[in-house]
């Protein structure tokens, strides 16, 4: 960086960490996924004392970049994302408490560092004949346990394995290997492209040969959602909005097919894998039969209102949460038979979830109106990928959707859809 290199093209590697002094201009391609990242990107220029660096970010064809083009004020009053943790997740709560018993007995009192549910965790821990209780609290049979902790995965790993060298690459997280690991799939590591040649769900092996194939490939995922308990809920009019546990079951239907150059192609593979099941938590919208009748005597498709809706609240979820919209994954129905009527579910799409629905909940009204901003403001006919209503990933591809409807519904949800109402 002594003044010969003209540009630097990067990833975000360059955000963080490396100090280049005197940069004029930066170029943003794409909205950066949040406000703290594009503010950290941005101040890569402009240091230099009495000389202005400018910032372009060009826009593209993503719900968060189009909003934010609209209402830029947004962009720039807006509060930075809040990071959260999930300190007990029941994943990991155990795995971090067999750790400290290894440390210091623990004890029930301990709770007010653990949790509510440590006497659960410690019962479960001296079943499974990993502590065993003294007069001191719990103590550690396991010698060394954090060395059995992952810290990139909360599922058992799958081993990668290049078949053409014969040799193990690396792993991949469990809770993931469906949705990037499917036969078929283009899968990145360590800087190169290799193709899914087999996956062995028995011995948990990937099997993968180098490629130079010039797609790229975006799974899509069909999923179902049971609920398990009801943490929070509150009515609004006859809408109920609800935050609480759930079992997902997921499965991957099959893949479409990208250019990395960009263009038209869309061939889908259809795939039969093994359905994916984990407890996570969700919010969930259940609405009322009246919604339905309502939407339908406007000649509109409630079932495309309602999968819409979905989808372009999964995509404006990272403006109110320091997530991406790959952690969320959605169900809609017209009917869901614990609720007895349609229902829109938002779940976090890894085991145990870590805190985003809770804070969608929390903002759930805020949350909606902008998502029905965006749509409403979106120049398209039946629902893009700007305003969301489209889902790269959806594994019922995109059908059925209405955009008045998923308008209708959201303005409804906001207590703001009342001519004609009943
Ligand atoms: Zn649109
Ligand atoms: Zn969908």
């Amino acid at each position: 960086f002594s003044g010969e290199l003209r540009g630097v093209v990067a990833t975000s590697a360059l955000e963080l960490g490396i100090d280049v002094g005197e940069l004029d201009c930066c170029i943003l391609v794409g909205y950066p996924g949040s406000r703290i990242s594009t503010l950290q990107r941005a101040g890569r220029v402009g240091r230099r004392v009495g000389k202005a660096g400018i910032i372009i970010m060009v826009a593209l064809e993503d719900a968060l970049d189009q909003y934010f083009v609209k209402n830029p004020g947004e962009l720039f009053s807006g509060e930075v994302e809040k990071a959260f943790v999930n300190p007990e997740n029941e994943r990991l709560l155990p795995m971090h408490v067999l750790c400290a018993s290894s440390e210091l007995p623990v004890r029930e009192e301990d709770s007010t560092y653990f949790g509510n549910k440590l006497p659960n965790i410690l019962e479960g821990l001296e079943r499974k004949g990993k502590v065993r209780r003294t007069a001191f609290g719990y103590v550690s049979l396991v010698s060394r346990p954090h060395a059995e902790v992952r810290i990139r995965s909360i599922e058992d790993p799958f081993t990668l394995v290049n078949v053409d060298a014969g040799k193990e690459i690396g792993h991949v997280d469990g809770a993931r290997v469906f949705r990037e690991c499917y036969p078929g799939a283009i899968y990145l590591h360590m800087d190169r492209a290799y193709l899914v040649v087999g996956l062995d769900v028995g011995s948990k092996k990937v099997l993968l040969r180098k490629t130079s194939l010039k797609y790229y490939t975006q799974e899509l995922v069909s999923s179902d959602v049971r609920i398990t308990k009801v943490l929070k809920d509150f009515s609004r009019g006859d809408i109920r909005i609800k935050h609480g546990e759930v079992r997902v079951t997921e499965r991957v239907v099959g893949f479409r097919k990208k250019p990395i150059k960009g263009g038209a192609s869309r061939e889908i593979v259809p795939l039969s894998l093994p359905p994916y099941e984990f407890e996570s938590e969700a919010i969930w919208f259940e609405l009322p039969m009246e919604m339905l009748r309502y939407v339908e005597s406007k000649g509109m498709d409630f079932h495309g209102g309602i999968h819409g809706s979905e989808h372009a609240l999964i995509a404006m979820a990272p403006l109110f949460t320091l997530s991406d919209r790959a952690d969320l994954g959605g169900v809609s129905t017209p009917y869901h038979s614990q609720l007895g009527g349609p229902g829109i579910f938002i779940y976090e799409a890894y085991p145990g979830g870590v805190g985003i629905v809770e804070k969608l909940y929390n903002d759930v009204f805020s949350w909606v109106e902008k998502t029905y901003i965006n749509i409403k403001e979106c120049a398209c006919e039946s629902g893009c990928l700007s305003c969301g209503l489209l889902s790269p990933k959806c594994g019922n591809e995109n059908q059925p959707l209405d955009k008045e409807a998923a308008k209708s519904i959201l303005l409804y949800i906001l207590g703001k859809e009342g001519e004609g109402w009943k």
